[in-house]
C-alpha cells in the first residue's frame, strides 16, 4: 500500500510500505479517504517540533490528523461495522496526569496524537485505537475530515461559555475561524468575523456571520463598538495566530467579557496587566478537543455540509502529497483547506 512518509524534516516521499495486518486487540483498521492539511502539520514537516517533543521520536512519520476513513476491520469495537465511514478523534491521553484526572485530556502533556506521535491518515490503510473512531453516518469524506478542525472550534466556544443570542467577534477566517463562526452562529450567537482576505469574509457570511469585516485597529474598535451599542462584545475568539491580536481583543471585549485564544503564535506582544482588573475580563486558552466536543462537531458538520463545501478549496491525490504540503505552506490567498484524497 502507498503512504506519504515524512522521512526527516522537509523530506516527504510517497512509497510502498507494508501497512498494518489484522486489527490488534483494541484497535481498528480503516481505509483513509480524505485528509485535511493543517497549519500544525507544517511544524512536524519542517522539523519545528519543540512544543510537541518531550524527547520523542518523530521520524519517519506518516502524518495526517484530519481524517475521513472507511472501516475495514472493526476488531472488537462494538459500535462500528465494516464499511462505516468514520472521523478520527486523534487524541490519546495518558489518563493519569492532572489534566486527565480533571477531565481535560485535550491538554494532557503526555498525550499522543494520531498523525504526529503515531502514524496518521496519509496512507491507504491505518490502524488506530477504537477510542479514536467516531461513526458519521452518510456524511461525505471532505466534511468528515473537517470534523477534527470543527471540534477545535466547538471546544473554544465551550471554553468561552458562549450563550444563545450573545454577540461574538471571531478574529481570523481560516479553517478554524470559519468553523468557529459556523459553530457560534449555529449556537444562536450574532457573529462578526474579522479577516483581511475578502473571499474568506464571504465564506464567513455564508457560514452564518452577521458581519464580516476588516479595518485598521482604531476603525475596527469604533465599528465593533457601534455594532454592540458601545459595550464591546462579551466574547472574542482569536483564531488568527497573529501576535498583535491579543491586546486588540483585550481592548475590544466588553468589561466582564471573555477572550478565548485558540491561534498558536510564537511571538510576544506587550499587554498592560491593569486592563484585566479594570475590565474584569477572562482570558482563556483553548487547545484541541475532548471526545464530547468531537461528537458535538459531528452534529455541527452534518447539517451544514452544503455551506461548508466551499472551504475545501484544493484537492491533491496521495501520490502528490509533498506538492500539496509545499502548496499549502506558500499560503496562496485563494486556499482555505487543502485536501489529500487518499483512496
Ligand atoms: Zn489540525
Ligand atoms: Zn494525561
Amino acid at each position: 500500500m502507498l503512504a506519504a512518509v515524512t522521512r526527516s524534516p522537509g523530506e516527504m516521499v510517497v512509497e510502498d510500505v507494508s501497512g498494518p495486518g489484522p486489527a490488534r486487540a483494541g484497535n481498528v483498521i480503516v481505509r483513509p479517504e480524505a485528509v485535511g492539511i493543517c497549519g500544525s502539520d507544517f511544524h512536524l514537516f519542517s522539523g519545528d517540533v519543540g512544543a510537541l517533543s518531550g524527547g520523542r521520536d518523530f521520524y519517519p512519520r506518516i502524518q495526517g490528523h484530519e481524517v475521513s476513513a472507511i472501516v475495514e476491520d472493526p476488531g472488537e469495537a462494538a459500535d462500528i461495522q465494516q464499511g462505516d465511514r468514520v472521523a478520527i478523534w486523534p487524541l490519546l491521553p495518558c489518563g493519569s496526569c492532572y489534566p486527565c484526572r480533571a477531565g481535560r485530556p485535550n491538554v494532557c502533556p503526555r498525550f499522543r496524537l494520531v498523525g504526529v506521535h503515531l502514524d496518521g491518515g496519509l496512507q491507504q490503510r491505518l490502524e488506530v485505537p477504537a477510542s479514536t473512531v467516531f461513526g458519521v453516518g452518510d456524511l461525505d469524506p471532505d466534511s468528515t475530515a473537517f470534523v477534527e478542525p470543527a471540534s477545535i472550534a466547538v471546544h473554544a466556544l465551550a471554553r468561552g461559555n458562549l450563550k444563545d443570542g450573545e454577540q461574538a467577534v471571531v478574529f481570523g477566517a481560516g479553517p478554524i475561524g470559519l468553523a468557529t463562526t459556523l459553530a457560534a452562529a449555529a449556537a444562536g450567537a450574532r457573529v462578526t468575523t474579522i479577516d483581511p482576505i475578502p473571499a474568506r469574509r464571504d465564506l464567513a457570511k455564508r457560514l452564518g456571520a452577521e458581519r464580516a469585516t476588516w479595518a485598521p485597529e482604531a476603525d475596527l474598535q469604533t465599528e465593533i463598538n457601534d455594532w454592540t451599542g458601545g459595550d464591546g462584545p462579551p466574547l472574542v475568539v482569536e483564531t488568527s495566530g497573529e501576535t498583535k491580536v491579543l491586546p486588540q481583543a483585550v481592548d475590544l471585549t466588553s468589561a466582564a467579557g471573555r477572550v478565548v485564544v485558540v491561534g498558536m503564535s510564537s511571538g510576544t506582544v506587550p499587554v498592560r496587566p491593569g486592563v484585566f482588573p479594570e475590565k474584569e475580563i477572562d482570558v482563556i486558552g483553548s487547545s484541541c478537543a475532548t471526545a464530547e466536543d468531537f461528537q458535538a462537531a459531528i452534529n455541527l458538520v452534518r447539517p451544514n455540509r452544503a455551506s461548508l463545501a466551499a472551504i475545501f478549496s484544493h484537492h491533491f491525490p496521495l501520490t502528490r502529497t509533498a506538492e500539496a504540503f509545499e502548496f499549502a505552506m506558500n499560503r496562496p490567498p485563494d486556499a482555505i483547506k487543502i485536501m489529500v484524497t487518499v483512496n
